[in-house]
């Protein structure tokens, strides 16, 4: 815990470094930011702490294996973030793209070494996975086994069935 707040004593000295109007509009934005950002339906992702991550500089990134090997900002442990916020706030249709990438991590917590809010991205995702399969957006490959199962089950119902077809007809990003 003492790591954790000693890990962001830079945000307080940068704060007493800036003038009143800025220190008012700061408070100000951070009294009411949740209002504005975080949905208020309940979920299993974290949204406060995806959206923390979506805003940080991303430093990490160079420690990530993933984003190494796909050598794109949006595999990146912030850009993930990013597009699990968007689709989570609905900013973003749930692309067949948007969705891989949410299995894009290898859960080696090598960016939680210089995360300030001592973050793990593979925890943070299995939140986003569980809403989308909530809502049936599923990788394709992973669509067709849950047909399966649901079928050897008895069926959908028609509304499910629908919006099971609505995502595998998303657009990508
Ligand atoms: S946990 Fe995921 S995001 Fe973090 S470094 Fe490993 S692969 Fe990259």
């Amino acid at each position: 815990m003492l790591e954790k707040i000693k890990k962001q004593f830079w945000m307080i000295d940068a704060l007493l470094k800036t003038d009143f109007t800025t220190k008012k509009q700061l408070v100000t934005n951070f009294l009411t930011a949740k209002k504005k950002y975080i949905p208020k339906e309940k979920r299993d992702a974290n949204i406060d702490s995806l959206l923390k991550c979506a805003l940080c500089p991303n430093m990490c990134r160079f420690d990530c294996p993933v984003s190494m090997a796909e050598k794109s900002e949006s595999s990146s442990p912030a850009g993930k973030m990013k597009i699990a916020y968007f689709l989570e706030t609905g900013k973003i249709q749930p692309s067949e793209s948007a969705i891989d990438l949410m299995y894009k991590d290898v859960n080696c917590d090598a960016c939680k070494q210089w995360c300030p809010f001592g973050f793990s991205i593979g925890e943070l995702l299995i939140g986003v996975r569980n809403d989308l399969v909530k809502a049936f957006l599923l990788l394709k490959e992973l669509n067709k086994v849950f047909m399966d199962i649901d079928n050897a089950l008895g069926g959908l119902s028609e509304r499910e069935r629908d919006k099971r077809a609505e995502s595998d007809n998303s657009p990508d990003i």
